[in-house]
């Protein structure tokens, strides 16, 4: 980080760019009630969504910033964090030249979005204990690597990095640390949230998907320094946030009591269920979590995956994932969906 420049970063297209201006971004007072809009060529019988969307989605941005303790330019919200994660690669890694660095077993999507944006990943395996391998991992920097994605914490894994790792790659290297913070919520450690003013260099995912409960309306956010967040925003679609989902997520976040105590139910599901899991005879290894899911060795993945869809309950078959042979991922359902698991398990 201390030769930390967004400038040496930042793709040269990108740079010299010209955003598309949306009328919508051109006319910003679009809640001013007696105005006449004729400039967006949109039907104007009202249907609650004929208009187009806010494109800075400035209601939405107002309540996590106080939630977070942020300012709303360091907020930019994607649909989905997948869109969140593909703009990261489009404003700062040049196609068939630059590199980013992923940590399987990890997240797909790092590689698929690599792959489509003709970049080339570099694989840096995770230790045994599933944490970063920093010397390994900074012998694979070169000029060109661009961005770490650290998933912490990690799917499919369940753990989280240790404040150690980070530290040490946020300060030794030059170029992005994504931080993906899918899972923070069911965590007890902090998020890496208030290092945004610390690190320039820090950018963090995260999503309403998982504890938010909101994964049908696609809704990724990205914190960063308000530089970076203005790279992102003038090369994202200028509506890429849909209005339902702008609405749906404000009724969701106005009611923070009920987020939270559906999480707490998560977690204490979790915990029972680690416990049986203890007495369960084919489950060899159980891996310690912080998400809303747990990894676990068993015998023979692929039979045990099989005899749970007889039953009528699918997991995630991880075994093909590098350090995850035999392991099959299960999410933490309701307190009914967990127990019908646990009999199943147990049978
Ligand atoms: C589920 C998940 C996401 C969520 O992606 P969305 O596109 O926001 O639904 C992001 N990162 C990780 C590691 C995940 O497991």
């Amino acid at each position: 980080m201390k030769n930390f420049d967004i400038n040496n970063i930042v793709r040269e297209n990108v740079k010299s760019m010209k955003p598309y201006s949306s009328a919508r971004d051109e006319f910003e007072d679009f809640d001013t009630a007696d105005m006449i809009f004729l400039d967006a060529n949109e039907n104007p019988f009202q249907n609650g969504v004929n208009r187009y969307p806010d494109p800075q989605q400035s209601s939405v941005k107002a309540v996590l910033a106080k939630e977070k303790n942020v300012n709303t330019n360091q907020i930019l919200l994607g649909n989905g964090s997948d869109e969140v994660l593909d703009l990261l690669f489009r404003a700062f890694c040049e196609p068939k030249i630059d590199n980013i660095i992923s940590l399987p077993p990890t997240y797909g999507m790092y590689g698929v979005l690599s792959n489509l944006n003709n970049i080339e990943n570099r694989e840096v395996l995770l230790s045994t204990d599933f944490q970063p391998q920093v010397e390994k991992i900074l012998e694979a920097v070169d000029a060109n690597t661009k961005i770490i994605f650290l998933c912490s914490p990690n799917n499919p894994t369940g753990n989280s990095f240790t404040t150690e790792s980070v530290t040490t790659l946020l300060e030794k290297f030059n170029g992005f640390i994504v931080i993906d913070e899918a899972y923070i919520d069911f965590s007890e450690k902090a998020s890496w949230l208030a290092k945004i003013e610390e690190y320039p260099n820090l950018v963090i995912t995260q999503t309403l998907s998982k504890a938010y409960g909101l994964a049908g309306i696609r809704l990724g956010i990205c914190y960063a320094s308000a530089e970076v967040i203005s790279v992102l925003n003038k090369i994202k679609p200028p509506y890429n946030v849909n209005e339902l989902t702008q609405l749906r997520a404000l009724e969701r976040l106005s009611n923070p009591e009920k987020i939270k105590s559906e999480i707490a139910s998560i977690i204490e599901q979790r915990e029972r269920l680690l416990k049986v899991l203890v007495d369960v005879s084919f489950v060899e290894k159980i891996y310690p979590t912080e998400a809303n899911f747990i990894l676990i060795k068993v015998d023979d993945a692929n039979k045990r995956y099989d005899e749970l869809i007889k039953k009528g309950i699918v997991i995630r078959n991880r075994t093909t994932q590098p350090l995850c042979e035999n392991t099959l991922r299960l999410t933490i359902g309701t307190e009914v969906e967990n127990k019908k698991l646990m009999e199943a398990l147990k049978s």
